[in-house]
């Protein structure tokens, strides 16, 4: 398959790798927003969340739990920002699920997570919840 992850996954293209186990890669970032920046990725190619069955994607979040004590005791970030992003609409540019470790210190002028606070409607709002949780009470 034609994808890059999948691609450092079997070593056709090399990375500087952080922790590999039987279902996940963490690998540094090639743009790193920060120092320390990293991605882990399941082994098995799954474009998003839609796609990753739960147990790979709840291996990816376990060493993903792992790495963030890992990168505070190296690095001592002030704060770290896990990101996952999930279709182009949502800015992924890399089709293969990967979550974000972005190391924060206060000061370092990254804008993630910098949004306007404008109060919602509340019957919208109330309105998509039990929706929701309705879907969720069917689902299986
Ligand atoms: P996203 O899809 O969440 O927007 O981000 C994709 C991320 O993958 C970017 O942060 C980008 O720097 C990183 N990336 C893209 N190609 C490569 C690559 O070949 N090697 C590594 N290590 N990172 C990459
Ligand atoms: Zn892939």
């Amino acid at each position: 398959m034609d994808c890059i992850f999948c691609k450092i996954v079997s070593n056709e293209i090399p990375s500087v790798k952080a922790y590999e186990d039987d279902r996940v890669l963490a690998f540094m970032d090639i743009n790193p927003l920060n120092e320390g920046h990293l991605l882990i990725v399941p082994k098995a190619h799954a474009a998003t969340i839609y796609e990753i069955t739960e147990a790979d994607f709840l291996a990816v979040m376990s060493v993903t739990h792992k790495l963030a004590a890992a990168v505070k005791k190296v690095l001592n970030p002030e704060g770290i920002n896990l990101m996952q992003l999930n279709g182009r609409a949502a800015n992924q540019v890399v089709p293969h699920l990967h979550v974000h470790i972005v190391p924060r210190w206060s000061g370092d002028g990254l804008t993630i997570s910098q949004w306007e606070m404008v109060a919602g409607n509340m019957e919208k709002i109330k309105a998509v919840a039990e929706k929701i949780q309705s879907e969720m009470g069917n689902a299986e």
